[in-house]
């Protein structure tokens, strides 16, 4: 143990090279799991002496119980297989810290190719994963704060609810009639149920980007507003215009047909649009008027689907009963 003939060489070149560095060397053997060598590096890292290393018990042992499992199932199968690898794992110090240690490891093989002897270098790279944990909290929080929804790509929920509040607030001064869409998707739950989830995903990625060329104004938005709910924003709209909007959005998704077999309504994906037009005063809440819309939405639902409703008018069926089951 700890002689550098154990690697074959008794040049001091190698032995002051290999202790030298940041990384640590170290042999195990295949046969006997014993450390034929450990760098002095050791110590000063992890706080147990260099020649308290005998064993690939001592390695495991000292290892992260959450870790453990996997890296040593991991570490041996890829041995066996002759396979160089490499595994990250938390290494337990003597004063009863962790410290994330990269281990790189070459399988030396005898001739038949069953492992002879493990070879690798173990590097601290407890820096590299506060960075990457750091990162990961900012890429959070940078994700909170966009305005873009993850799946669709469309704007988010949050970009909605500025808009709409700006919008608000232009439509209050300068007098003009605002309108809100909010779209819900048919039975989606069973859409998901017979397709899975996965294909549901790019379900709500097709509606957005039908929804999407429905609109044309410079000011409209689309936006997802929660999970199978989309929301159309049309500033500067009316009624009549808006109804207009909504109907060449059934129609775009009929064209779009997407295959739905559980729906009861129609053999393919169908939405119900709840419609809602204001002009803005001072007396009228904004979220009172998006309750307004929603509750035409409900209506839409509670009469069958796949319909319009919109406020004060009759519920409008959608474009083409020739596909109805
Ligand atoms: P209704 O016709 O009354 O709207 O019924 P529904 O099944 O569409 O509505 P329900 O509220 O019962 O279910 C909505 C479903 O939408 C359940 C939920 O798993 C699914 N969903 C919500 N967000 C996502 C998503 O991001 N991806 C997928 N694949 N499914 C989603
Ligand atoms: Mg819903
Ligand atoms: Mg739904």
């Amino acid at each position: 143990m700890n002689d550098v003939s154990a690697w074959g060489q008794s040049d001091a070149v190698y032995k002051t090279l290999l202790e030298s560095t940041k990384a640590i060397p170290w042999k195990i053997d295949w046969a006997t799991k014993k450390f034929a060598y450990i760098g002095p590096q050791i110590e000063p890292l992890l706080g147990w002496p260099q020649d308290s290393w005998q064993t690939v018990e001592d390695w495991v042992m000292r290892m992260h119980p959450d870790d453990r499992d996997y890296v040593v199932n991991f570490c041996v199968s890829q041995s066996q297989a002759g396979i160089d690898h490499e595994a990250d794992y938390r290494a337990l110090t003597a004063e009863n810290g962790y410290v994330w240690i990269r281990d790189v490891v070459h399988v030396m093989r005898f001739p038949d190719g069953s492992p002879e002897a493990l070879v690798g270098f173990m590097f601290d790279i407890t820096e590299r994963k506060k960075t990457e944990e750091k990162l990961l909290v900012l890429q959070r929080e940078l994700e909170a704060l966009s305005f873009k929804d993850g799946l669709t790509g469309i704007a988010n929920r949050r970009r909605f609810d500025a808009c709409f509040a700006m919008e608000w607030d232009r439509a209050l001064s300068d007098g003009a009639p605002l309108s809100v869409l909010l779209f819900d998707i048919d039975c989606f739950k069973q859409y998901n149920d017979e397709y899975g989830h996965i294909q549901g995903d790019k379900c709500l990625v097709d509606i957005a980007s039908t929804l999407s060329l429905a609109v044309d104004g410079p000011h409209d938005l689309v936006a997802r507003y929660g999970g199978e709910e989309f929301v159309i924003l049309l500033p500067r709209t009316d009624a009549a215009t808006a109804l207009k909007v909504a109907n060449r959005c059934q129609r775009l998704i009929q064209k779009r047909s997407i295959p739905h077999a559980q729906s009861p309504i129609r053999e393919h994906v169908t939405v119900s649009i709840g419609a809602g037009t204001i002009t803005p005063d001072a007396d009228v809440e904004p979220s009172a008027f998006l309750d307004d819309v929603d509750k035409q939405l409900y209506a839409a639902k509670k009469s069958g689907k796949n319909r319009i409703v919109a406020m004060h008018s009759a519920p409008s069926l959608a474009p083409s009963p020739l596909d109805a089951k």
